[in-house]
């Protein structure tokens, strides 16, 4: 997804503004992949192959997602069905 789209995202649960990491771009402001958390209810939306996830819950398919944030050091919280990061992924991506 190019950078200029990100002003329009927001939660899809509670339309709240989302904190985005971001750890692959392009040099054309294309972000090929990246998460987004929800400030408000702390669901995760990763940015796959340049796509946002940004599906309701019951569309989402946790065991395609789960690998991809392996990958990037990080892991849910174990809820089925929540999409929250565990509390260390989230310290890690506050940095
Ligand atoms: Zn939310």
């Amino acid at each position: 997804m190019q950078r200029s789209l990100l002003k329009k995202i927001c939660c899809p649960f509670d339309k709240s503004d989302l904190s985005l990491t971001v750890f692959n771009e392009g040099a054309n402001e294309e972000i090929y992949e990246g998460v987004f958390v929800c400030l408000t209810c702390n669901r995760y939306y990763p940015i796959i192959y340049s796509i946002p996830i940004m599906s309701p819950d019951e569309y989402r398919e946790p065991q395609l997602e789960l690998p991809i944030l392996k990958r990037w050091g990080l892991s849910s919280n174990g809820q089925a069905g929540t999409f929250m990061l565990s509390e260390q992924s989230q310290h890690k991506l506050q940095g």
